[in-house]
């Protein structure tokens, strides 16, 4: 193998499912590499000597060590790399951003094209699996403490991998009937199937962890009684307050939260219905979705997947703003998704006894750019129209959810609603820890990972084990 081999092999992305199968198909559209594409794209690796793409990975994975271990079939070796800096290696290779993130700080990223760090994330477990590797418990001496994590989320599983590799007892409670919190019930499974989740799930039990579903806090158990039977708590509970537009007709019949839509399609497809979410199946509907995120990309995708007529993605800024992954937005085109960029929604048309009819939009244009450097939207006169929908999705983020009961235990939230903890992750209780989306606000998977474990770095510095 040669040191220009990324100049001789390009950069090559795995092969995608066919459209048309994509479009009508919950599954995965990335198949995995085999293993010589695997390690033809992982020696691709310049090994530059000052590793941007490790500094960006919010988890800081030691990438160039596993590419070289990946070159030279090491694959169980590599594995146990990855497995010391992440705790869902392969469900991040599938699912970050990854343009935005390591490949977008990859030195070949500069006209060669980015090592596919994310893909080859995912073949390195995915492979040392199939040879029957495991993620290996060294001889830990239980330390004698016991810790409740309240959310089975990228959060929750992160901070309880770490405490319980240390040696803590670790229970998780989680208020919905799987393990994975928004990896299950949020993200669909044509970019991340439900098995790949339930076998991590697995995994980390048969590693001590133990998970007890179908329990919200609050509700079925309170912190007290968890502040009594344990050491110290970690809530990593997300968010789920859905962001609304505050314009007319949000709530005609036929106006659809996205996360409530997506979460009733995948406990539909899962076998697991909750009556309190009634699935909704968009077959030969007009759907406009609001909203240029991730979640919005999502529904539009999954209304797609349901047989919907006609599909349009209405987005208040210009395709360069988008928020989410670029990714996700070719995938969406790919399969069938209009774009409509620099429009408002300013009124969802229609009545309480026929639904929603359309939205009335307005064209807008990027004003100068505010002390953050971010260009806001202003509206163009005399632009309005309707686009006419039998459905509308709202997809305009989360906010958090603070739960009544914070209070009396001490724990507080700043302006918008996030927990606020020390450098430790420590609430204002010194016994209760936080992190991700409810305390940075709605945000990446990784993120999540990351807050979780250096959670539980802080509760064991402070239970002095
Ligand atoms: P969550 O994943 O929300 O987990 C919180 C858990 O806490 C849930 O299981 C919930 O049931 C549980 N819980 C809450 N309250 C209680 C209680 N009182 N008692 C017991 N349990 C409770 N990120 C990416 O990196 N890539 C993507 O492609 C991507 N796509 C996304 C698509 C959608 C539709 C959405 C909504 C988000 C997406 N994200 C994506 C963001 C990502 O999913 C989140 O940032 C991440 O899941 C946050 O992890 P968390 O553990 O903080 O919260
Ligand atoms: Fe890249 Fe995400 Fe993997 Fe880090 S965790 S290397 S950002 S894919």
């Amino acid at each position: 193998m040669s040191h220009f081999s990324f100049i001789e092999d390009p950069r090559q992305d795995p092969k995608k499912l066919d459209v048309e199968e994509r479009r009508e198909a919950f599954k995965e559209i990335y198949q995995s590499f085999d293993l010589g594409s695997a390690q033809l794209q992982a020696d691709r690796c310049l090994h530059c000597g000052n590793p941007y793409c490790e500094w960006k990975c919010p988890v800081h994975n030691y990438i160039p060590n596993w590419l070289q271990l990946i070159v030279e079939n090491r694959l169980e070796e590599a594995a146990s790399l990855s497995h010391q800096t992440n705790t869902l290696p392969e469900i991040c290779g599938r699912i970050c951003p990854q343009d935005r993130l390591c490949e977008g700080a990859c030195t070949l990223n500069d006209g060669f094209g980015a090592v596919t760090i994310g893909n080859l994330e995912r073949f390195v477990t995915e492979e040392a699996l199939a040879r029957g590797w495991q993620p290996q418990m060294p001889d830990i001496l239980p330390n004698g403490k016991r810790v409740a994590v309240v959310g089975a989320g990228p959060a929750g599983l992160g901070c309880a991998d770490i405490l319980n590799r240390a040696g803590t007892e670790v229970v998780v409670f989680d208020r919905y009937p799987a393990v994975g919190g928004l990896l299950t019930f949020g993200i669909p499974s044509f970019k991340l199937e439900k098995a790949v989740v339930a076998r991590r799930a697995n995994l980390l039990q048969e590693m001590g962890i133990r998970f007890q579903l179908d329990t919200e806090v609050g509700r079925d158990i309170s912190l007290g009684k968890l502040l009594e039977d344990f050491d110290a708590v970690f809530l990593g509970m997300g968010t789920y307050t859905a962001k609304t537009g505050d314009f007319p007709g949000e709530k005609l019949p036929g106006v659809l939260k996205a996360l409530s839509y997506l979460i009733a399609n995948t406990r539909h497809l899962m076998q697991l219905p909750d009556p309190t979410l009634p699935y909704v199946s968009l077959s030969g509907k007009r759907v406009v979705v609001l909203g240029g995120g991730d979640t919005a990309m999502d529904c539009l995708r999954t209304a797609i997947r349901q047989g919907a007529r006609q599909v349009t993605c209405v987005y208040r800024r210009d395709e360069e703003n988008m928020p989410g992954s670029r990714r996700e937005v070719a995938n969406a085109r790919e399969e069938g998704v209009h774009f409509l960029f620099n429009r408002q929604p300013v009124e969802v048309v229609g009545d309480a006894a026929s639904g929603a009819q359309g939205v009335r939009l307005v064209e807008t244009r990027l004003g100068e750019p505010d002390a953050r450097g971010r260009r806001h939207p202003e509206i163009i006169p005399g632009s309005e129209q309707v686009l006419d929908a039998d459905v509308v999705i709202i997809a305009f983020g989360f906010d958090p959810s603070p739960a009544p009961w914070f209070a009396e235990h001490h724990i507080t939230t700043d302006s918008r609603g996030r927990i606020s903890t020390n450098a430790q992750f420590q609430t204002g209780n010194p016994r209760i820890f936080a992190g991700g989306d409810m305390r940075r606000g709605s945000d990446l998977v990784v993120t999540a990972v990351d807050e979780g474990r250096r959670a539980a770095q802080g509760i064991l510095d402070y239970l002095g084990v």
